[in-house]
């Protein structure tokens, strides 16, 4: 049996003016395909080489196609996404199965759905062939990606800890299913909400709680349970909150749990909404919090410009306000600049520099704007940037934040880099020489991810509303296409899920 195998993921922000082109799938270059991308993923924790263990423990041959993954920034160039399909579906011609991890919530240039559109494609081409799909947990589920995959199955931890079991899970069911022991059969549904971000991690109620349940259900008979608790920085029609639902033959009980977990998640709505405070009040509270007894760091958490949800990752109001203040002894990862990277690797090491930094992406989608930094300090640290994921997120990975400097203010060491990435790995600061257990403050450009590795250690964890496309102010955002009513954009107080209707 010879199956496929194939990777396109993309997390689509639709106000990000961060451009997706497709050297971003590949890490500045061509996505790598066949042998060398199957090198790449094997032994590391994605859903990709959770997908291939499952193929090759079920003695099948696999064939793989590309490995395509670009960080999170705005709607895919249309020659990019047709690059990656056409390649994937020239591919797939003469195989038995495919399988696939995708994101779910990929938006290009003409298409809402991008997952959708290439599952149908496939579906047209190889009409009897199974399709096995992984999914994020930031998916925003419309019905093609139902209608035209065989099983799917997404993440039930945020931060993703889980990518290479859910890779597992679906290709498992997939491959049970080939040799007839089971029947999969699926039903999905979604509710009208969209769920914020910062109130989406699975350490907390009440997504803590719907994902334990999904977990439970599967144990307890249920094929596949998934609840995707959706990507609301997506003007799209169908963002927000859904579930798929994989069961043996059984139809009627996979509409039941779907039931299920919309009214369980529905209930809690109003719990999924972040309340954010101002700028100044949260640097003085971190303050406060570095002057208390125990150990770590205080992280400032520069929520609004996360890169790992579309952000430019160059704005600067929250480290101006961390300089403004007075803070001592702060790394802060980081601030995208290739150009202030250009200016001080040319300087080199032990030079000092006053640089502009960041602020050079206008967005569009944005009233209020960032304002670029100038700062003076000594060059610290030139570095190609690369370094081994640690984990647990994306374990044995190669991150590679491009060119990276690190910039010493004598209070501040700013780190500044050339490609986006998110910093949810300690190596992030451990591959530049800076100790992130031993600093009073660490501000990191993240949401949710961060968790993974720097909760445990954390002082003390203060969010910061700065500026930027992973706003949790949804008034900041002019939303023109999601279905309305939706909550919170609208206040909707229906008992049930089923209740609310299209205006
Ligand atoms: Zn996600």
């Amino acid at each position: 049996m010879k199956v496929l195998l194939a990777m396109m993921s993309h997390e689509t922000n639709t106000f990000s003016p961060v451009p997706t082109d497709i050297t971003r799938f590949g890490g500045g270059r061509q996505p790598l395909q066949g042998d060398a991308a199957l090198n790449m993923i094997r032994g590391t924790g994605t859903t990709m080489a959770g997908l291939l263990d499952a193929a090759e423990q079920a003695g099948a041959s696999v064939k793989t196609s590309i490995a395509a993954s670009a960080p999170p920034s705005g709607p895919v160039l249309e020659d990019a996404y047709r690059y990656i399909t056409d390649t994937i579906c020239a591919d797939a011609k003469g195989c038995d199965a495919i399988l696939l991890e995708l994101h779910g919530a990929m938006v290009t240039q003409s298409i809402e759905d991008g997952e959708g559109a290439l599952l149908k494609r496939l579906r047209d081409e190889n009409p009897n062939i199974p399709i096995a799909v992984g999914l994020d947990m930031h998916t925003n589920l419309y019905p093609a990606m139902v209608d035209n995959a065989t099983v799917i199955a997404g993440f039930h931890t945020y931060p993703h800890v889980d990518m290479y079991e859910t890779g597992q899970r679906v290709g498992k069911v997939l491959f049970q299913s080939l040799a007839g022991g089971v029947t999969p059969v699926m039903a999905s549904g979604n509710a009208r909400m969209l769920p914020h971000v910062m109130r989406q991690g699975t350490d907390d109620f009440p997504n803590k709680e719907l994902q334990a349940r999904c977990v439970e259900l599967e144990q307890d008979g249920a094929l596949l349970v998934s609840l995707f608790t959706g990507f609301p920085h997506a003007d799209i029609y169908n963002a927000g909150l859904s579930v798929v639902v994989v069961t043996d033959n059984d139809k009627v009980k996979a509409k039941e749990i779907v039931d299920e977990l919309l009214e369980m998640a529905w209930a809690e709505r109003k719990k999924f909404v972040y309340e954010p405070v101002p700028l100044q009040d949260s640097i003085a509270a971190g303050q406060a919090a570095a002057e208390k007894s125990g150990d770590g760091p205080v992280i400032l958490l520069d929520h609004y410009d996360n890169t790992a949800s579309g952000g430019t990752m160059d704005t600067t109001e929250v480290l101006r306000e961390i300089l403004n203040q007075g803070l001592q002894d702060v790394a802060a990862f980081g601030i995208y600049d290739p150009q202030a990277v250009d200016l001080m690797a040319a300087a080199g090491v032990g030079n000092t520099v006053t640089v502009t930094l960041g602020a050079k992406f206008q967005m569009d989608a944005l009233d209020v704007q960032s304002e670029p930094l100038q700062v003076t300090g000594n060059v610290k640290t030139i570095s190609d940037g690369r370094f081994t994921i640690k984990g647990p997120m994306s374990t044995g990975s190669t991150m590679n934040m491009g060119t990276t400097v690190v910039l010493d203010t004598g209070k501040v060491q700013i780190i500044v880099i050339s490609r986006h990435v998110e910093p949810y790995d300690l190596g992030c600061f451990s591959s530049l020489g800076i100790d992130p257990l031993h600093k009073t403050y660490l501000m990191l450009k993240s949401r949710i991810h961060y968790r993974a590795t720097y909760r445990s250690i954390a002082k003390e964890i203060v969010e910061c509303a700065g500026v930027g496309v992973c706003t949790s102010d949804y008034s900041q955002l002019d939303f023109k296409n999601v279905r309305r009513p939706i909550f919170p954009l609208d206040d909707l107080e229906s008992n049930s899920y089923k209740e609310v209707v299209e205006d």
